[in-house]
């Protein structure tokens, strides 16, 4: 199994892990899980732009999410502090890989990615299995008013510090729910970046590491 467990390459979710044609986690890129060269990955952006991957092919477009139904080939997120999601339809056999900082998460980037999957290769938001993955969690995501004030405030709280702090996985996990995802095909993992050991933080360690997020249908399993 090319995305194996290590100390640096820590969560998979227990959701996606039913599938039995799929391989999956969200790792760092020290351990740089994935060693094969079929992998597609953006040059991403903070945007809403979602991509139709057809062929492999490292940073091949800016963008922040994509999907195929291609075997074999890893759909790859790198993020810092932001929310990787992983998405699977598991009767339409198309999985999908998002990037979701708060300006993504602002312009509805995971809802859009769901729609694209319903309108080109015709999934059910019903059908869809997604795991919200490790990122800046609501315990440390502080912000400033020019940022907290985008957000509806059900994503935002004030803490007894004064200070403002945004729910990303929250904003997400909603999004999912107002396009037909069903809250039990969701699982939202609690680690933060920055304050679950582990993980990699920018943040928190001002590094070049980051997370990396991956997904892909087994070879044979199209
Ligand atoms: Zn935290």
């Amino acid at each position: 199994m090319a995305f194996s467990l290590t100390a640096s390459n820590i969560y998979v979710s227990s959701l996606l892990s039913r599938i039995d044609w799929l391989e999956h986690g969200f790792g760092t890129s020290s351990g740089n899980p994935i060693r094969e060269r079929q992998v597609a990955s953006l040059t991403q952006t903070h945007s809403d732009v979602v991509y139709s991957i057809t062929e492999a092919g490292e940073k091949q477009a800016e963008g922040d999410g994509m999907f195929t139904n291609l075997t074999a080939l890893w759909l790859s997120i790198r993020t810092a502090d932001c929310i990787p999601i992983l998405l699977v339809d598991p009767r339409a056999k198309v999985i999908a890989a998002v990037h979701a900082g708060w300006r993504g998460t602002l312009d509805q980037i995971l809802a859009k990615t769901v729609t694209r999957l319903t309108t080109e290769y015709h999934c059910l938001p019903a059908d869809l299995l997604v795991a919200i993955g490790p990122g800046i969690s609501a315990c440390c995501f502080e912000v400033g008013t020019e940022v907290a004030d985008q957000f509806e405030s059900a994503y935002v709280s004030a803490r007894a510090t004064g200070k403002l702090h945004i729910d990303l996985k929250k904003a997400n996990l909603a999004q999912l729910l107002q396009v037909g995802v069903r809250v039990e095909n969701i699982d939202v993992t609690e680690a933060c970046t920055i304050c679950t050991p582990g993980f990699h933080s920018y943040r928190r360690d001002k590094t070049a590491e980051r997370m990396n997020s991956a997904i892909k249908i087994k070879r044979g399993a199209g």
